[in-house]
């Protein structure tokens, strides 16, 4: 597979990772109810009861543009699903890469890191690769005379609200002006000169987002986080943003959502969290329409529906923006519920 390969005929790449089993579950015997029998297929091995009570297994079959089973490292995942479009970017479209799933399924180990113990090894995520990928294209043959320039924003959208990560979670305002331009107002946004300088901004972003969390308020589950690679290019000036700014050239969006049985959690006792789960939900929902209206002459999109697809609306239009959702699954029999909630999305995600 060369790059770009992928993509040539689809607007959106979906794939599916399934993850190992965690040593907790391994003690509690928990049964592995997914099945990977071939690169681009997943089964979901179902245990019902007959209404005689006789048991047996319901096999569900999943087609996606690929599987990835539970031996397969972050590299190999990147390598199918966002480095792609990091051409993209040079090539003056938009990227974005979704992870999705429920909490626990992956999507910060894929996205952001593996974890070793309590800490997080940053380098080992999607965010870090595109970044390596983005500087070694920057000086390419292709694309090195276009003298562009690579900055990082990251940010997180919690309960309809966005916090900027690198920047001490300060609350940002979303504006909208007349030309449906959408900004986040004061999103800091850092020049970055090498691979290393990102990674440290991932590093104190990723810091950010856990900071004061505890298992029983794991607040990063149920927000939405947003790390962007931005090109802009140093020849061109945008007038109407003023003379400081470079003009955008492309923007990768690289996205952490929130974990998708939040939405559901819509009966608590607490109003708080039901609210929470509630702008999940809305958000997640108006991310399917928007992704299936990509493409699509003249199309919908609700992208005003929720705070997410309303950032990430400039993404969404243009002919030459590009997508890929990664669907995280965890294996074990006590999460097959919502490993099926998490496939069917991704089905729905996929079919154009
Ligand atoms: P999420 O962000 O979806 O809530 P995490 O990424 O935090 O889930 O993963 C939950 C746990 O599972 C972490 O301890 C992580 O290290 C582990 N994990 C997730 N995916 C893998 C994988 N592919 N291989 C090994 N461990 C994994
Ligand atoms: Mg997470």
């Amino acid at each position: 597979l060369r790059d770009g390969d992928a993509l040539e005929e689809h607007q959106i790449t979906v794939a599916v990772r399934k993850r190992p089993l965690n040593k907790k579950e391994i003690t509690k015997k928990e049964v592995d109810v997914v099945t990977i029998p071939k690169k681009d297929t997943l089964v979901v091995h179902e245990p019902r009861t007959k209404v005689d009570l006789t048991k047996y297994l319901d096999n569900q079959n999943f087609r996606f543009d690929y599987a990835f089973d539970d031996t397969c490292s972050n590299e190999l995942v990147y390598k199918y699903t966002a480095r792609p479009l990091v051409c993209t970017i040079f090539e003056g479209g938009m990227a974005t890469c979704f992870a999705y799933g429920q909490t626990g399924s992956g999507k910060t180990h894929t996205m952001g890191g593996e974890f070793l113990g309590k800490s997080q090894d940053v380098s080992k995520g999607i965010y870090a690769m595109a970044a390596r990928d983005v500087f070694s294209y920057l000086t390419s043959k292709k694309f090195g005379h276009l003298n562009l320039q690579v900055s990082a924003s990251f940010f997180e959208i919690y309960s309809g609200k966005v916090f900027d990560l690198l920047n001490g979670k300060n609350k940002l305002r979303v504006l909208e002006d007349g030309k449906q331009v959408v900004q986040v107002v004061g999103l800091v946004e850092r020049v970055c000169q090498s691979p290393a300088d990102v990674l440290q901004l991932i590093q104190v972003g990723s810091s950010a987002r856990t900071s004061g969390q505890t298992a029983a308020n794991n607040q990063s589950s149920r927000s939405h986080a947003v790390f962007q690679i931005i090109l802009r290019n140093t020849d061109r000036v945008d007038r109407a943003a003023g003379v400081q700014n470079y003009r955008l050239h492309g923007k990768f969006s690289l996205i952490d959502l929130a974990g998708n049985e939040r939405g559901a959690d819509t009966s608590s006792a607490n109003r708080q969290t039901r609210m929470e789960s509630a702008e999940i939900n809305k958000s997640l929902l108006a991310l399917k329409e928007c992704i299936r209206a990509l493409g699509k002459r003249g199309a919908h999109l609700p992208f005003r529906a929720s705070k997410l697809t309303q950032v990430l609306r400039d993404s969404f239009i243009g002919e030459k923006s590009k997508t890929c959702m990664i669907a995280m699954i965890s294996p074990g029999l006590s999460s097959c519920e919502h490993t099926l909630n998490t496939l069917r999305y991704a089905d729905r995600v996929k079919e154009l």
